[in-house]
């Protein structure tokens, strides 16, 4: 019989499940963790700009509330799925926890492909489905953010549908928003300058300096261009970069800014000039330094995993590393930042742009970027010792770690009724 590949929820209920191992997990708690607290599906009908009506269908994960309100992106893409939904919603919970801030997780997305869509279109189904998750969603009970093929604009139009049905503005109910609605400073250029710091951290680790290292990174969206233009800036090789086309390669490295114009101009980074265009998987296996997959999960899988040849990987985008690839990376010595902690940056900027959305006090970028450095750098020291201390994968220690704080929460608070 062929052997069956996991689904992403179950890979990701396989990583629990190693980490409660090493934790002696109290099993009535493994089993609680084990299942989302709360999922919604919604129909969100819409009339497309030809007349005709489509429906599309729009999911909201909340993983577990119980070190905070449930706190996650919101995805638009043809393969976005209830079992996706659902994993991502339990890797938020373990994300939030691992660097400490107040929140649990969730996870939301709508079944369509936005290329293909007008903006009217857009804004009718993002208002559609806003209306569908209303009833679970709000400041205190779980606030959506950006994810793949969503941004500022989208949270905009659902923070003025919750808003609108309110009857007042509610600007805590969404971050990721734009700045002259309540959104932050810096959370544009979080998730990429998240992960910088985290890299900058494993190269102290193994007493490399930022400024002698090659980079390729897979993804050219907004987390992986703002690590690109970042790391460009301080004198790292950005040797290769990529977008759903295709990706751009040049062992010398060159500058993701005149990529990035390339990309505006002709709508992909493939044949950018001054760079030889090879494929996505091509870009995976190149000799580096460090590797960041920043576009979509499970891309590095047991059949490419013993050809991967950099030291270190940080994942930028959630999920790119199978539980069989984790292995084989782990057993040949790559030293990996997972998920959770390297894209941790995200969300703890939509901590900071929350709290100034409760509070109305509002901070400046260095407050900003100053306060995302010390939580991302001990999020990274929490896991190296706890990897050091057990002899596990930094993805196990990070787990270990969050899974510990859940729990612990769980404990505290008791079981209702
Ligand atoms: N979508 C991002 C993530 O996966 C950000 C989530 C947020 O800011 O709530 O971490």
């Amino acid at each position: 019989m062929p052997e069956k590949t996991l689904s992403f929820f179950e890979n990701s209920l396989t990583q629990l499940d190693n980490a409660s191992k090493v934790l002696e997990l109290d099993p009535s708690i493994h089993k609680m963790l084990k299942k989302p607290e709360r999922v919604l599906t919604v129909s969100v009908p819409i009339c497309l700009d030809d007349g005709t009506t489509e429906v599309f269908t729009g999911y909201r994960s909340q993983y577990s509330t119980a070190r905070g309100p449930a706190k996650g992106g919101i995805r638009y893409h043809p393969n976005v799925s209830l079992d996706e939904v659902i994993a991502l919603s339990m890797l938020m919970t373990w994300k939030c926890a691992l660097v400490g801030i107040p929140f649990g997780g969730g996870k939301g997305g709508v079944v369509c492909n936005p290329k293909e869509m007008s903006e009217n279109e857009l804004r009718r189904m993002t208002r559609r489905y806003t209306v569908g998750i209303l009833p679970i969603i709000g400041p205190e009970q779980d606030i959506p953010a950006p994810d793949v093929y969503t941004g500022s604009r989208e949270m905009a139009w659902i923070m003025d549908t919750y808003s609108m049905m309110k009857g007042y503005s509610v600007p805590g109910v969404v971050t990721g928003k734009p700045l002259n609605i309540g959104g932050s400073l810096g959370r544009n250029i979080a998730t990429g300058r998240g992960a910088t710091f985290v890299l900058f951290e494993a190269l102290k680790h193994f007493n490399m300096s930022p400024s002698n290292v090659t980079c390729a990174i897979q993804g050219f969206g907004n987390a992986g261009s703002v690590a690109a233009f970042f790391l460009h800036e301080i004198g790292s090789k950005v040797i290769a970069v990529s977008d759903s086309k295709g990706a751009v390669y040049n062992k010398e490295g060159f500058n993701p800014n005149k990529v990035m114009e390339h990309k505006q101009k002709t709508g992909s980074v493939v044949d950018c000039e001054g760079c030889e265009t090879i494929s996505n998987s091509e870009l995976l296996e190149l000799e580096c330094d460090v590797l960041m997959p920043a576009a979509l999960e499970n891309v590095i899988t047991k059949e490419n995993a013993t050809n991967i040849n950099a030291k270190i990987v940080i994942e930028i985008a959630n999920g790119p590393t199978s539980s069989e690839a984790d292995k084989i990376l782990y057993d040949r010595d790559v030293f990996l930042v997972p998920d959770i902690l390297a894209n941790a940056g995200g969300v703890t900027v939509s901590y900071f742009e929350w709290s100034q959305s409760l509070t109305g006090w509002l901070w400046t970028e260095e407050e900003v970027l100053t306060r995302l450095e010390k939580i991302m750098q001990q999020g990274f020291r929490d896991a190296l010792k706890v990897s050091k201390e057990k002899e596990i994968s930094m993805r196990t220690a990070s787990q270990v770690f969050a899974i510990d704080r859940v729990a612990d929460a769980i404990k505290t608070r008791g079981l209702f009724p």
